[in-house]
């Protein structure tokens, strides 16, 4: 059995960085017993997140922190690193109140979207950000802007447009959308919308694990899709490698390895972009092990 890796695998480039300050945080804290927190799961998988909870980096939920602080821990001296997704200025405002130290792991290309909403709405343009409502992204873009809106479909999109048809637009997509989708609500802005501009704030790293993942198809006979049963991006490259016709599984953990993903000739394996790399190592070796078992 011949397993082949995607050429782009794995751990994007803002949850790599905001997972190193997290251990570093934790590492440094310790010595001093501070306590290190993050706000909300730094990343999309149970298993990393556990990692670091064993290395005393316990998280805070964001529901709590917008709306009921008396619930949270005593954050005086504590440590809360903000995650990829960044966060509204009122969650940090609030956290720096309460007595914590902020670490700030928002990504560089979230970070370049907050700045644009808020360049826009200085200039008196409409921000309309395009994506899911109730991802983290958006919700902390939105609390850099006073009155920004969201939509997440041509549906809503009409809606909007119409309503702003007088107004200047500055769209800003979610990093991680389709830019297909994007496109959509480009084109239903366009016809309706008298002036408007649409940033190009989509992250080429979800498309680079689409594109890797379609050469990968062509040489290999099965593929496992390795990330958090959470993860949007992880769920839509198993969308896509069934799409390409390929025998496919989602896993999480090694332990999800079953004798039927050896039965092939080349195997391939890929990963979302906020699978660390130690699950991507440990699923590589059980597949040789259980490999070297069965040819035994
Ligand atoms: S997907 Fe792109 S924008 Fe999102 S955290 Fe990763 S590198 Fe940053």
């Amino acid at each position: 059995m011949q397993i082949v890796r995607a050429r782009v695998l794995g751990m994007c480039m803002g949850v790599r960085r905001a997972e190193e300050l997290a251990r570093q945080a934790a590492k440094n804290a310790s010595a001093h017993g501070i306590r290190v927190y993050t706000y909300g799961p730094l990343i999309h998988n149970p298993q990393a997140v556990a990692e670091l909870e064993a290395l005393g980096v316990h998280v805070l939920d964001v529901n709590v922190v917008e709306t009921d602080t008396a619930s949270l821990p005593d954050l005086r001296g504590a440590i809360v690193v903000i995650r990829a997704h960044g966060a509204s200025l009122s969650a940090i405002s609030r956290l720096e109140a309460l007595g914590a130290r902020i670490i700030d792991a928002t990504c560089p290309r979230v970070i370049k979207s907050q700045r644009l909403a808020r360049h826009y709405e200085k200039l008196g343009w409409k921000v309309v950000l395009v994506g899911d409502p109730r991802h983290g992204e958006i919700a902390g873009i939105l609390g850099h802007t006073s009155d920004a809106i969201v939509v997440d479909g041509p549906d809503s999109a009409r809606t909007a447009a119409i309503a702003l048809r007088d107004t200047p637009c500055a769209l800003i997509a979610q990093t991680t959308i389709r830019q297909e989708d994007y496109d959509a609500v480009i084109g239903i802005f366009q016809a309706t919308v008298a002036h408007m501009i649409a940033e190009k704030t989509i992250c080429p790293a979800t498309r680079e694990r689409q594109q890797s993942l379609v050469e990968l198809c062509g040489q290999i006979d099965a593929v496992l899709i390795v990330g958090g049963k959470n993860s949007e991006n992880t769920k839509r490259l198993f969308q896509s490698a069934q799409e390409c016709g390929k025998v496919a599984w989602h896993i999480e953990t090694a332990s999800e390895i079953i004798p039927e993903m050896i039965q092939y000739s080349r195997i391939g394996i890929t990963a979302g972009a906020s699978t660390p790399d130690f699950i991507i190592d440990e699923i590589q070796d059980a597949l040789v092990n259980l490999s070297k078992e069965v040819t035994l």
